[in-house]
């Protein structure tokens, strides 16, 4: 028998387990970075089947590791539930399929670890759960921030920032794709986003006796908006520029030149230079409006997530994988996504991959989403992960790095999470 259908044989033998084990998640969702019952969920699956592991990585994160020498390999999987609109209004909800990513995840390092597959081949194996990936509760994790708990708004972010890929040379993941026709997607591009606020300031006066004497914040505003909206022409429309501003202050009485406005926007991209190119127009647009009139501005940055941009080596890895489970008009190929995750920030300074897999019912991120097929929600993505991972440990030639990982981390740091 060789190692994958020893590995499938195994995984199989588990199915029951792994379906419990994924209800038991799917029934604790819980917002980013107050992931405490399904960190317990994880923690005591690991004890129980005798797999060493840490805690309080990024405030409620975990690392488990199997093997201590050779080519590292993460196993990335997000722990975090987000925010729907339920029938009675708003409840908390697996609605975005992480607690299948994790799962998946301890089913495959169960699998490596009762075949001791790491004490035959050389390698390393982390599996990383890691909190906060959906973009939401942002006033909690400010404060978190003021109290200096974490650093950052999402957990890869503080994961990357403390270290915790520091020793890995890949990462590999997973995510639901919602499909109802594809049963896999390899290669696609998640955009990057980031968010600006503008705060335009001029000076108020009667807007009956003398408006002549203050200057009109709205004003600026109203032509920053029409710069925003002649901007998105300056790029080419596969850029996937989106900037969707919005007034949020314009004034408080009818009887006075507004002095204050405030305008926000995020900016999306689907490729990290077009974003920051889009940052630094969108800056100067609201700059020179303001200025145009002789108002001026402040403008507050909120760092987002980076474009994914995945490693095309591993996923022909991955896509060969998934073709021993389908044919090839199943999988869809290089998707462009308008969605984002942090998984962009990692694959930044690491090859990573983010598959697809289907099995849901509903709209994701909806109220109406559900586990329809669990064969193909968590057996099909573990079978292709522990597909991956053997090639990857058997054949040292497939085995892609990063050698500028310490100077890409470090531009990251000041080029993206740092910048002000
Ligand atoms: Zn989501
Ligand atoms: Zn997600």
């Amino acid at each position: 028998m060789t190692r994958k259908e020893q590995a499938f044989q195994l995984l199989e033998s588990m199915k029951e387990e792994i379906f419990e084990l994924g209800d038991r998640l799917f029934s604790a969702p819980e917002l980013g970075f107050k992931e405490e019952e399904t960190a317990r969920l994880i923690s005591s699956y690991l004890t129980e089947k005798g797999i060493l592991h840490e805690k309080g990585l990024a405030l409620t994160g975990i690392r488990a590791r199997l093997g201590d020498q050779g080519y590292h390999i993460g196993l990335l999987a997000d722990m975090d539930a987000l925010p729907v609109q339920g029938e009675e209004g708003p409840l908390t909800m697996h609605a975005c399929g992480h607690s299948i990513q994790i799962t998946v995840m301890l089913a495959v390092l169960t699998v490596l670890k009762k075949m001791a597959l790491m004490e035959e081949l050389p390698g390393r194996i982390s599996f990383m759960a890691a909190p906060a990936e959906e973009y939401v509760d942002l006033d909690f994790r400010r404060d978190l921030i003021r109290a200096g708990k974490i650093r950052f708004p999402s957990g890869k972010q503080n994961m990357i920032a403390d270290g915790a890929f520091d020793d890995v040379d890949c990462v590999l993941s997973c995510h639901i794709s919602g499909s109802e026709f594809f049963r896999f997607d390899v290669g696609s591009s998640l955009a990057g986003f980031s968010a600006k606020k503008v705060i335009f300031e001029g000076r108020a006066a009667h807007s009956g006796v003398a408006p002549h004497e203050g200057i009109n914040a709205l004003h600026a505003a109203t032509l920053c908006l029409q710069a925003a909206a002649f901007l998105t022409q300056q790029f080419p429309l596969e850029a996937g520029i989106r900037l969707y501003p919005i007034l949020n202050e314009g004034g408080v009485s009818m009887n006075a030149i507004p002095e204050r406005a405030v305008l926000e926007t995020y900016l999306r991209a689907n490729k990290t230079e077009d974003l920051f190119l889009l940052q630094d127009k969108f800056e100067k647009a609201a700059r020179h409006s303001a200025l145009g009139l002789g108002a001026s501005c402040r403008i507050e940055h909120t760092i987002g997530y980076l474009p994914l941009k995945q490693s095309d080596a591993l996923n022909e890895i991955v896509y060969r994988n998934m073709r021993t489970l389908c044919e090839e008009d199943m999988i869809e190929k290089n998707p462009v996504s308008g969605a984002s995750g942090d998984i962009g920030d990692v694959a930044a300074i690491l090859p990573a991959v983010q598959f697809g897999f289907s099995g849901s019912k509903g709209r994701v991120h909806s109220r109406d989403f559900e586990i329809a097929d669990p064969h193909r929600t968590y057996m099909d993505p573990a079978r292709v992960l522990l597909g991956t991972l053997i090639d990857l440990l058997e054949n040292p030639e497939l085995q892609v790095k990063n050698p500028d990982y310490l100077s890409d981390k470090a531009a990251y740091l000041e080029g993206w999470l740092l910048q002000d």
